[in-house]
């Protein structure tokens, strides 16, 4: 077989297959999504039609994918995986859209780093599921329409705002997920316990939810590591001081900030009093993208009120203060 690496379609990895909930009532937390798409999806059943286009934003873990392949669970499709990056050529897409049957689904994920000759082709597939491609160069080029079965686009995205807007107006189901509750992260870490086939107290499961930066996805990469700390140092039981000493030992404070996070607001406390400071120079001071600051780190920092995001920069809060143990500068001239 051809390497998949090279493939512009993906599988999700692996190491999640495991621990993903395959239909809609196993999926916890989100209820306002969910009670929707319920609904969606069952009108799209009973007409016998392609799902509208929908469209997953938020930060990185929070179930955008899982979500998808529910959808073509429950609405009895089938259903394709590819990436807004790997896309490279127009015809890359073609290829996909060309070969789906009827009412699939297709997920594009990071679908705001589409190029922007591929986003051309997609606009008329998603309105009239018709593909216009330009066969030939030159004088001789010609357009050449292809008629395509009708299919359910779900694009996932961090960065709404990286979005061009005809491709976000082409969505008819736009969805926004949230940031996970303890209580529900503590459903989910008992549940992949019970799948990994470890006993898990309930305290151990609780300490593993409160240190999970509200991302099911951590909450399943932390449990399998105090899995780990359980077997070789323990009894086999994630108990929660277990729990507890496991994850201090991975960098995992109390609030769930690991090293990254702690870099980010001792920096901004440390060599900026507190802000504001631009993206940008957070972004060198700590050798990490932007982009990394932005879609990873910052939206669960200011989920948490450990920082604001002003118009001359980022500033951290009262919350991070005590945080990190240091009093809080007084400003000059307050
Ligand atoms: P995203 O696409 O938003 O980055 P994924 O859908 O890949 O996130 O989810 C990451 C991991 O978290 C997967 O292993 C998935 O099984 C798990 N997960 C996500 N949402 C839930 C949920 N609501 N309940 C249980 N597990 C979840």
């Amino acid at each position: 077989a051809a390497d998949p690496s090279m493939s512009p379609e993906a599988q999700p990895e692996d190491y999640d297959r495991a621990l993903r909930p395959k239909m809609l009532d196993d999926f916890v937390g989100q209820a306002e999504a969910k009670a929707n798409l319920r609904v969606f999806i069952q009108s799209a059943r009973m007409r016998g039609e392609a799902m509208d286009h929908t469209l997953f934003h938020g930060p990185p873990g929070l179930g955008k994918t899982t979500l998808a392949q529910i959808m073509a669970r429950e609405l009895g499709v089938g259903f394709r995986m590819t990436s807004g990056p790997v896309l490279a050529k127009a015809g890359d897409l073609a290829a996909i859209l060309t070969n789906l049957e009827a009412r699939d689904v297709l997920f594009i994920d990071e679908i705001h780093r589409l190029n922007p000759a591929v986003e051309e082709v997609l606009y008329p597939a998603l309105e009239d599921y018709e593909l216009d491609l330009v066969i030939g160069e030159g004088p001789a080029a010609r357009t050449v329409r292809i008629e395509l079965q009708p299919f359910t686009l779900v694009g996932a995205t961090t960065r709404l705002g990286l979005l061009t807007t005809p491709l976000r107006d082409r969505f008819g189901i736009p969805t926004r997920l949230q940031f996970y509750t303890e209580d529900e992260l503590h459903r989910i870490v008992t549940g992949n316990a019970i799948k990994l086939g470890v006993p898990a107290e309930d305290g151990g499961a609780r300490e593993i939810a409160r240190r999970s930066r509200g991302t099911p996805r951590i909450a399943g990469r932390l449990l399998r590591r105090v899995v780990d700390f359980a077997v070789v140092e323990g009894n086999g039981v994630v108990t929660q001081a277990l729990a507890d000493s496991s994850l201090t030992r991975l960098g995992v404070d109390h609030l769930g900030l690991d090293g990254a996070d702690r870099r980010y607001i001792t920096l901004i406390a440390e060599n900026y009093s507190g802000g504001p400071v631009g993206i940008e120079t957070l972004s060198a001071a700590l050798s990490e993208s932007r982009d990394a600051l932005e879609e990873v780190i910052e939206p669960f920092l200011l989920q948490q009120g450990l920082i604001q995001r002003t118009p001359r920069g980022r500033m951290l809060a009262q919350k991070a203060w005590d945080h990190l143990g240091l009093p809080m500068p007084r400003v000059a001239g307050q």
